[in-house]
């Protein structure tokens, strides 16, 4: 077990390894974050930060000789890197679980192999591949990039072999996956974690609403009946299972029109539709992920009440710092922010989460927050036609 008063390590700078500093601070760990940033959301709140790629080896000679055990907050991180610090020290997830799961192919690729439902798909190492008998069958669908696509970056619908051959080249001529596009009746994911003696608790799950391909909306526990819930938490224990996956662990899932569950894709880490755990449940992903980390009992990740969040995107900054007021002015609203210093469009800045007694009443409440947001954020509108008129007359 390593004890509060140790120091821990965290490969990338992002928002989850900011909340994952701060639940490993709030126990008493320092923490040392290897991000190449100047600032990042981490690394500024990290008791130290190594500016350095993740590649660097004298980098990460430096952190295994700080650190009693290192993790990552992302997994685009080379998992050549978690390999060179396992030598050193403690690492969790494993380098092979981190392969697995930031490429498409070898995902998808294990998923199948292990027997779980997923999107019907080709994989595309060339564009003959687009036009091939057993491509045909998966328009409409959708290209995906094999590596380093997130936030529905690197992945473009497409309704045709020729179209997808010229959206294949729009992305790089890459490896990709080209799947089907499914119906979905709604979208869920499960967060798992698993310790070193094969210990698994799961997190409830969370239904999911995606905008342009980022998550907007978790509300929990997800409004499917009890028996889907449990299949997706089984499904959720089964990944980690046959990953023999070590640490967080998060399972998104489609669920079809006719109720079938279908496996989408697996993050190696906390995820974006666990950040609910943070207000609303006795032990947050993140505590979860020191805990795993530090070879502690796992924590219990029961759920206080239920709780619906909403990211906060960069576009919400159009006008400048939004009204905070508006969320601030809820009892039971929670504001996260992630301190990052430019708000770019599509940028995941922040996040709020609404408590309640009652799902629809969180998810109420969440809704009117962000409808009030929105609005208060528009773009200042462009003076139309004869206002612009006027305001040359004036002029001259
Ligand atoms: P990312 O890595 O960007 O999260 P995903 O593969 O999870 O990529 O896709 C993002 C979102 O796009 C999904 O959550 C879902 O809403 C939609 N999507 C992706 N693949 C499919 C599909 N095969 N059928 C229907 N919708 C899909
Ligand atoms: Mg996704």
């Amino acid at each position: 077990m390593i004890v509060p008063g140790s120091t821990l390590g965290l490969l990338g700078g992002g928002q989850l390894g900011r909340m994952f500093t701060m639940a490993a601070q709030r126990m008493g760990y320092r923490v040392v974050v290897l991000d190449p940033g100047l600032h990042s959301p981490a690394g500024d709140v990290a008791d130290e930060h190594i500016r350095a790629d993740y590649a660097d080896p004298a980098a990460l000679a430096r952190l295994a000789r700080a650190c009693a055990a290192v993790t990552t907050e992302f997994e685009n991180v080379p998992a050549e890197a978690l390999g060179f610090l396992a030598r050193h020290c403690g690492v969790s997830p494993t380098a092979e679980s981190v392969a697995v799961a930031q490429d498409r192919i070898r995902e998808k690729e294990f998923l199948c192999a292990a027997g779980f439902p997923v999107a019907p798909f080709v994989v595309v190492q060339d564009g003959a591949a687009l036009a091939s008998a057993e491509a045909v069958e998966l328009y409409p669908g959708i290209l995906k990039v094999s590596r380093f696509g997130y936030d529905g970056k690197g992945q473009v619908p497409v309704a045709n072999p020729a179209h997808a051959l010229a959206a294949w080249h729009s992305l790089g001529s890459e490896p990709c996956v080209l799947e089907k596009r499914l119906a979905l009746a709604t979208e869920v994911s499960v967060v798992v974690a698993r310790d070193v003696a094969g210990q698994v608790v799961t997190f409830p799950v969370a239904e999911n609403q995606h905008r342009h391909g980022i998550l907007d909306i978790s509300i929990v526990p997800a409004r499917v009946s009890a028996s889907l819930a449990a299949e997706a938490c089984r499904t959720g224990i089964a990944v980690a299972e046959a990953l023999d996956y070590r640490g967080v662990l998060c399972v998104e899932m489609f669920v079809l029109e006719d109720g079938r569950l279908v496996v989408n894709e697996i993050a190696p880490r906390p995820h974006n539709s666990g950040h609910y755990s943070l207000d609303a449940c006795i032990t947050s992903q993140f505590e979860q992920q020191v805990r795993v980390l530090a070879q502690l009992p796992l924590g219990d990740p029961g759920l206080h009440c239920p709780a619906v969040m909403v990211n906060l995107l960069g576009d919400l900054w159009a006008r400048g710092e939004p009204d905070w007021r508006l969320v601030l002015e809820h009892p039971r609203a929670k504001l996260h922010l992630y301190g990052k210093r430019e708000a770019r469009p599509r940028r995941k800045m922040g996040h709020y989460t609404v408590l309640a007694d009652r799902v629809e009443s969180a998810l109420d409440t969440a809704l009117a927050i962000k409808a009030r947001l929105e609005q208060t954020c528009l773009p200042a509108r462009r003076p139309g036609p004869e206002v612009a008129a006027k305001h040359e007359g004036g002029l001259g």
